[in-house]
């Protein structure tokens, strides 16, 4: 278990639930400026969002499988619809992004 602290939103998180399994980060939209409302309450400026710069997705890769025997994870070769490439350790995920700090 280790705490991080997302380099791209800055959201602080720690890679394990409590139930023991494993929590993957994901960021959040962005908000740009928030939604303004007459005194009324009808919306006279929406809330704007975007994705951040370099946003992060630990979500493993499609179609990501682990390989028990050399130990670490296979994907389908984007060059040979037919083949697989290797990665030996943790799971590849969908984009590291701006990365991630222990704190
Ligand atoms: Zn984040």
């Amino acid at each position: 278990m280790a705490n991080w602290k997302c380099n791209a939103c800055g959201a602080t998180y720690s890679d394990t639930l409590r139930d023991g399994g494993p929590y993957t980060h994901v960021c959040g939209p962005e908000i740009v400026s928030h939604e303004v409302t007459d005194d009324k309450g009808q919306i006279v400026k929406p809330r704007v969002e975007r994705e951040y710069a370099n946003h992060r997705d630990e979500n493993p890769l499609p179609g990501v499988a682990y390989d028990a025997k050399r130990k670490g994870h296979v994907l389908p070769d984007p060059d040979d619809p037919t083949g697989t490439v290797f990665y030996p350790g943790p799971v590849p995920i969908k984009s590291e992004g701006a990365g991630r700090t222990a704190v």
